[in-house]
């Protein structure tokens, strides 16, 4: 029984409370901050419309670690769960280290002037929290998360050595717009015009934006291109496995998204330099952030399915082994449990499940911990249990013999 607190009111913190709240045996008290409130206040009545239980919500700016620890000792939490923006994750790391609270968190910290996202930051918190006796679990949504716990699982049942890993991303979902993004567009936007990178022998290997490409059908989704790109959990699994000799990630999009991408590029609006624009500074990113459509509206329109998953190649006993692990996400059936699409979901199941982890004892150990550093055997089988099923079936496609 623990009181959580979570922060961010977004598409993937509305999938956090609503299942927490479906699990009130591991939480007991629930609450639901952002900067609006009113969007938790939102949520909240959702949650209590369709549990009959009743969380608590408040107002934070998570930039400001004052107003974070005097929410904390407030609410007087266990836990916190961070599903706010990863510019915010080391303010809230350090209003948990002042409070003595758990930290988990969705995605790895990236200064908002720099588009550069990288663990460092937050893994030199591990003495802090060590010392503290406090947990910090970094990247527990999908990917990062569920591809790390993928992988460690798969190194665990069927391998003795991973020699390739390659992490699928596929959305094959479809909202009617032509051009949105299913999470928090600034986020996304620059995740995806950034350069690509792959880990080869011990070094990153780096490539153009959206340079290589493959088709690959998906079960359950058809026909997809699928772009490598670079992707945080890569840089955790190469430090974590380092025997793997290669990984690599991809992700699917289709060409309208793509072609507004290259328009937004041409013209500069994907820029997070400030222009000036009638006497006031703006950040373009930002404005065209503005003019998309919020992806928390999305999920009444989208229709269709997610397939992410794993394929790994190497051996055990001496014998060559391939396997490939996924889960397969419907966006209408997300919606119609939590008001939130599949992309959110896929994120906010695995905040919970982390969460739980935490809380029941499997997972808990002082210090500032990646997925793969857990076993991943209650993990899996909670995801089964939580609306993420997972399949893992041996596997002979070749990545590389694909049409491009
Ligand atoms: P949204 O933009 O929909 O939601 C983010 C929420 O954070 C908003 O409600 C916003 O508040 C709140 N927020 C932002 N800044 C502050 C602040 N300073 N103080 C308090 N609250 C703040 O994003 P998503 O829900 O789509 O994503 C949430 C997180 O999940 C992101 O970090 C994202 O990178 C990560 N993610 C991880 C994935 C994975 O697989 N690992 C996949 C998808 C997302 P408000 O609206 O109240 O202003």
């Amino acid at each position: 029984m623990s009181s959580v607190l979570i922060i961010g009111a977004g598409g993937v913190g509305r999938v956090v409370a609503h299942k927490c709240a479906q699990i009130p045996e591991v939480f007991s008290q629930i609450c639901l901050a952002s900067r609006t409130q009113s969007k938790c206040d939102q949520i909240a009545a959702e949650i209590r419309q369709k549990t009959g239980r009743r969380i608590d919500t408040a107002q934070v700016d998570a930039d400001q670690v004052p107003e974070l620890v005097a929410l904390i000792q407030r609410v007087k939490p266990v836990m916190l769960i961070n599903v706010a923006l990863p510019y915010q994750d080391l303010t809230i790391m350090d209003a948990c280290l002042e409070t003595g609270v758990h930290y988990l968190d969705t995605a790895n910290y990236e200064p908002l002037d720099e588009a550069k996202f990288e663990y460092k930051w937050q893994w030199a918190y591990q003495e802090r929290f060590e010392k503290a006796g406090l947990m910090a679990l970094l990247g527990s949504g999908f990917d990062p998360g569920v591809t790390n716990v993928f992988t460690a699982h798969l190194m665990k049942h069927h391998f003795d050595q991973i020699d390739t890993l390659d992490i699928l991303d596929c959305n094959g979902g479809d909202h009617g717009y032509a051009f949105a993004t299913n999470f928090n567009p600034e986020i996304n936007i620059r995740e995806v015009t950034a350069n690509g990178r792959y880990w080869q022998d011990g070094a990153w290997v780096e490539t153009q934006p959206m340079e290589i490409r493959r088709k690959f059908d998906f079960d359950q989704v058809g026909e997809k291109n699928m772009y490598l790109l670079y992707h945080e959990e890569m840089e955790s699994l190469a430090k974590h496995f380092p025997g793997i000799k290669r990984m690599r990630f991809w992700m699917t999009f289709g060409d309208a998204y793509l072609k507004h991408l290259e328009v937004f590029r041409n013209i500069g609006l994907d820029s997070i330099e400030p222009i000036e624009f009638q006497g006031q500074q703006i950040v373009p990113i930002q404005f065209l952030k503005a003019l998309l459509p919020d992806p928390a509206s999305l999920g009444p329109r989208t229709h269709g399915k997610t397939n992410i998953g794993v394929i790994a190649k190497g051996s055990k006993n001496g014998q060559p082994v391939q396997r490939y692990v996924y889960n397969i996400c419907d966006h209408q059936e997300c919606y119609k449990e939590t008001h939130a699409q599949a992309v959110s979901y896929t994120t906010g199941v695995p905040a919970m499940i982390g969460a739980m982890m935490m809380l029941q004892g499997h997972w808990m150990k002082p210090g500032v911990w990646n997925m793969e550093q857990f076993d991943p055997d209650p993990f899996m089988a909670a995801l089964n249990q939580h609306g993420l099923p997972w399949v893992d079936l041996e596997n002979d496609i070749d990545i590389d013999s694909l049409p491009e």
